[in-house]
């Protein structure tokens, strides 16, 4: 199998809503759409590390460059059997794991399309149905976040993960624990926090959640192991897993007890897969998280979340949630309650419409064999 060519959309895609996290308030989703001819079959990916650094070093216009000038010309023209190869051809190139994973994830797209077969099934998926969250942003005041949990509650989602950042207090989580004490619940501190906020963790650690999602900073896994050790509440690492080894280390260090598994994040699905299949033989259990991509962007994630050690509901979400109009078509859909089922035809199912990609593209280029 051949890359004959790659081609790259640099795009912004207005949200319906700001959204506020512990590192940004952002209008916009800024992601870069691949293209990738091999041997004829198309593929489509969708980096979306966002328009700033902030929530890694990686940003929309810098996976364009680096896609342009080095990542896309490494595989185009080259014979590529599986995805292992796409990354023996990135692996020369460090970190821009956001930018590998559009390569990757396209290849993958691609190649389930030759072969006839939903993604998937073509990673070892079990069944097309998944179970997803409802995710609530940063709000102004108790009250919101209370009125908010209650219509994701209403609404049938079976847990609700909050946004959280400095400044926000226990208090606040514990009043959403009297209002729904039974409420699968958990927080994503986004590494908004140190050690020196010890004390607000221990308060944290008596409002009954799942789990404290990523509270410490991006790179880190030995302060993490510290705070994990001072806890109950099992911590779930994202930012600091971005390759299989980070992951062993975490995992051999006890940085934390649950992994949130991005595509983006670890540079593909190929990677997302060999850190799935490590958690799996740790007993460490994963769930797949997003970053608010169209349905191109969230196809591959819901292609790894039919694998057997994804324990929690994921960050993967209707269309509807956070755009007037997806940018990809067929829009993203719930199909029961807290549920959302991978699409049966070829790869993963979803792909650009047209015009719609024309008109949130900010910058265009082909490179070709
Ligand atoms: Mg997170």
């Amino acid at each position: 199998m051949q890359v004959n060519s790659v081609e790259l959309f640099r795009v912004s895609m207005p949200m319906k809503a700001a959204w506020r996290t512990a590192f940004s308030e952002m209008s916009a989703v800024d992601s870069v759409f691949v293209r990738l001819d091999l041997d004829g079959a198309v593929g489509w990916a969708e980096a979306a590390p966002y328009s700033a650094p902030n929530y890694c070093a990686e940003w929309a216009d810098g996976a364009f460059d680096v896609l342009r000038d080095w990542l896309a010309p490494a595989v185009v023209g080259k014979r590529v059997p599986d995805g292992g190869a796409v990354q023996a051809l990135l692996k020369p190139f460090k970190g821009n794991h956001f930018a590998k994973s559009a390569l990757d994830i396209a290849w993958w797209d691609a190649s389930a399309r030759l072969d006839g077969k939903p993604l998937w099934q073509a990673i070892g998926g079990q069944s097309p149905t998944v179970s997803v969250g409802a995710d609530i942003s940063v709000q102004d005041d108790t009250e919101s976040l209370i009125s908010e949990v209650g219509r994701a509650l209403d609404a049938g989602f079976s847990r609700v993960k909050l946004k959280f950042r400095p400044g926000m207090e226990a208090e606040t989580i514990q009043a959403l624990r009297q209002r729904f004490p039974e409420a699968a619940m958990h927080i994503d501190c986004n590494s908004g926090f140190t050690l020196d906020d010890l004390p607000l963790f221990r308060e944290l650690d008596r409002c009954g959640l799942i789990m404290i999602e990523q509270p410490l900073a991006h790179d880190d896994l030995i302060d993490h192991a510290s705070l994990q050790r001072e806890l109950q509440t099992p911590l779930c690492l994202d930012e600091s897993i971005v390759s299989l080894d980070k992951a062993r280390k975490a995992i051999e260090i006890g940085a934390g007890r649950w992994i949130n598994l991005k595509v983006g994040r670890v540079g593909g699905l190929t990677n997302a897969i060999a850190i799935h299949d490590l958690c799996q033989d740790r007993n460490i259990p994963c769930w797949v998280g997003g970053m608010l991509e169209s349905a191109v962007g969230q196809g591959p994630s819901l292609a790894l979340a039919t694998l057997p050690n994804i324990k929690y509901p994921n960050d993967i979400f209707p269309s509807s949630r956070f755009y007037e109009q997806d940018v990809s078509e067929p829009a993203i859909d719930l199909s029961g309650p807290s549920v959302v089922t991978a699409p049966a035809g070829r790869g993963h199912g979803f792909a650009p419409d047209p015009e719609r990609l024309h008109q949130c593209t900010t910058r265009h280029t082909r490179i070709a064999a």
